[in-house]
C-alpha cells in the first residue's frame, strides 16, 4: 500500500486531501501540530469508513516536530510515496506592503516558506524510496506575479502582501525543487485549489473543500507522464467575481 504525508490535514482542505487521498487507496498519515485534533480528524474518517489514515503530530515551524515525524514515519512504512505540503496562515487581513511589519512576514514565512522547505528536505530520504514520489505544494493564484501586476483585473488584489509573497516563494520553491529533481522519477508542482469555504477564509468561496482537494489529489495521483516544475489553477482562469484568494 502507497503511503501519504499531508501537512495541516486536522481540518479544511487537508482533512479533505486525506480522505480523499484513503479513497484511492493510500495510507494517509494526517499530519497536525496538535495531536488531538489530529485524532479525532483521523476517528472521524474512521467513522466514515476510511480506517487507512493516522494521525501523526506535525507542526511544519518546529524542526523537531518534523524529524520526530519523519522517524515514525521510517519506523512504520520507511518509505513516502505522496507529501502533500497543505499547512499554511494568511497572517491576517489587509496586508499592506507600506504598513505591514517584517514580524508578519516573518510569522507567514515560517509555516508557508520555511515550514514546506524543512518537511520536504526531511522527508526526501523517505520520499526517494518510493517508485514514484509525489509532491504538491499547495499555493494559490493570489501568489501569480502576471495577475497581480494587471491593474485592470481587480478580481486579483495586492492587499495580502505578506501571504502573496510567502506563496510566490513557494512557487518559486517548487520549481527550483523540480529541477533539481528532472531526471528521477519524483514529480513536484504547485497548486492553487480554488477559492474554497474553510476556516481561512471565514467559509467564503466558491469552491467546497472536496472540489478543493479533487485539484490537489490530481497532482499527487499523476503518472510518470505527467508535468513536473509547473503552477496548476483551474478555478481562477478567469478569476470569480470578486474572489479575494
Ligand atoms: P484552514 O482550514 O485554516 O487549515 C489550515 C491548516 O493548516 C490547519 O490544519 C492548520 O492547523 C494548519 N497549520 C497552520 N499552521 C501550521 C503549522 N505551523 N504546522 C502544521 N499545521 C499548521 O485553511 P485551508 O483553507 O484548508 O488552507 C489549506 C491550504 O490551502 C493553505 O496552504 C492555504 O494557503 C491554501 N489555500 C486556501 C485557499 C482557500 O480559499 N481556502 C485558497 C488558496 C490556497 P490548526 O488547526 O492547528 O490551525
Amino acid at each position: 500500500m502507497k503511503t501519504a504525508l499531508v501537512t495541516g490535514a486536522n481540518k479544511g482542505i487537508g482533512l479533505e486531501v486525506a480522505k480523499q487521498l484513503s479513497q484511492n487507496g493510500l495510507f494517509v498519515y494526517i499530519g497536525s501540530r496538535n495531536l488531538n485534533s489530529g485524532q479525532d480528524a483521523a476517528k472521524k474518517l474512521s467513522a466514515e469508513g476510511f480506517e487507512n489514515v493516522k494521525a501523526i503530530q506535525l507542526d511544519v515551524t518546529d524542526p523537531q516536530s518534523i524529524q520526530a515525524a519523519k522517524n515514525l514515519i521510517a519506523t512504520e512504512t520507511g518509505s513516502l510515496d505522496i507529501l502533500i505540503n497543505n499547512a499554511g496562515i494568511s497572517g491576517g487581513f489587509q496586508q499592506s506592503a507600506l504598513a505591514t511589519g517584517s514580524d508578519v512576514f516573518k510569522t507567514v514565512y515560517e509555516t508557508n516558506v520555511f515550514g514546506v522547505v524543512d518537511v520536504t528536505q526531511a522527508m526526501l530520504e523517505l520520499l526517494k524510496k518510493s517508485e514514484e514520489p509525489r509532491i504538491v505544494n499547495v499555493s494559490t493564484s493570489m501568489a501569480s506575479l502576471n495577475l497581480a501586476a494587471d491593474l485592470s483585473n481587480a478580481n486579483y488584489p495586492t492587499r495580502y502582501v505578506a501571504y502573496q509573497s510567502s506563496k510566490a516563494a513557494l512557487n518559486m520553491y517548487t520549481i527550483n525543487l523540480a529541477y533539481e529533481l528532472r531526471d528521477t522519477t519524483f514529480k513536484v508542482n504547485a497548486v492553487c485549489p480554488g477559492w474554497t469555504k474553510t476556516d481561512f477564509t471565514g467559509y467564503q468561496g466558491t469552491s467546497t473543500a472536496e472540489e478543493a482537494a479533487q485539484r490537489i489529489i490530481k497532482f499527487a495521483l499523476i503518472d510518470k507522464h505527467g508535468p513536473t516544475g509547473q503552477f496548476f489553477s483551474e478555478e481562477y482562469f478567469p478569476a470569480p467575481a470578486n474572489c479575494p484568494w
